[in-house]
């Protein structure tokens, strides 16, 4: 049985008391659930958040890193250092990494292999843009992606990697997939894992939707059979639509 996963991908908002405030507010009130539950702030509040959160259920993340454990990449953050702040996971490959930053399968896989030789479980995005939907891509393009990612990385890391789902299309538009949309990506994506890695990695990989996910559409995407949790990105920025996506769980 896979343990449903909610995550709250805060991207580029909030300002330093907007985030503390937000994680108090979810501290103060998620109490004991039943899934995992993680906030990915801005890597500049992930120091308070992390205080903020302390004793709660709630695990941090990062929304990227680098790849090098460390040295002159000004700019730029190491895993170890995410796990060094607190963080638990990293989010990796997301679509706006890919098409906004360019970064290919190749920079990702370098990036899944670096978090997990730190001990950080990476959040591995997938995705197909609308014009490739429409072009019956879909499979074709969460295959390509799935694979070059995690080029090299043995089915018992996969295992430790949660992967997200998320149609580019779906994602901050409102346009939600609906949920027999994502079960059959989310189904093919698992025998393609089961096909590449063995039956028993597909089993226990755990694979999120992500775009558009609210407190009212969460509970019938995540009730489909191969939808182990939510990135959620606009309703993750308030206390009351994340935790009721965490109770549609
Ligand atoms: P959204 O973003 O929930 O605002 O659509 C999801 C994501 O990009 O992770």
């Amino acid at each position: 049985m896979r343990k449903k996963f909610i995550a709250g991908n805060w991207k580029m908002n909030l300002t330093k008391a907007a985030a503390v405030e937000l994680a108090a507010g979810l501290a103060a009130k998620i109490g004991t659930p039943s899934v995992d539950v993680a906030v990915c702030p801005p890597s500049v509040y992930l120091d308070a958040v992390v205080g903020a959160l302390a004793g709660s259920a709630i695990q941090v993340g990062g929304q990227n890193c680098y790849h090098e454990p460390k040295g002159a990449f000004t700019g730029e953050l190491s895993a170890a250092m995410l796990l060094d702040i607190g963080c638990k996971y990293v989010i990796l490959g997301h679509s706006e990494r890919r098409h906004i930053l360019k970064e290919t399968n190749a920079d990702i896989q370098k990036k899944v292999v670096a978090a997990l030789a730190a001990g950080l479980t990476p959040i591995l995005c997938v995705g197909e843009l609308l014009s490739e939907r429409e072009a019956g891509q879909t499979a074709a393009v969460v295959h390509d992606q799935f694979d070059g990612s995690l080029a090299g990385i043995s089915a018992e890391q996969v295992q430790q990697v949660v992967i997200a789902y998320e149609p580019v299309w779906a994602i901050g538009t409102g346009k939600v997939a609906t949920p027999e949309q994502a079960e059959e990506v989310h189904a093919n994506l698992r025998a393609h894992i089961a096909a590449k890695l063995g039956q028993a990695t597909a089993d226990v990989v755990r694979i999120q939707y992500g775009g558009s996910v609210t407190a009212e559409n969460a509970a019938t995407l995540l009730h489909q059979p191969n939808i182990d949790g939510a990135l959620v990105g606009g309703a993750s920025l308030k206390v009351e639509s994340f935790l009721g996506i965490v109770a549609g769980a």
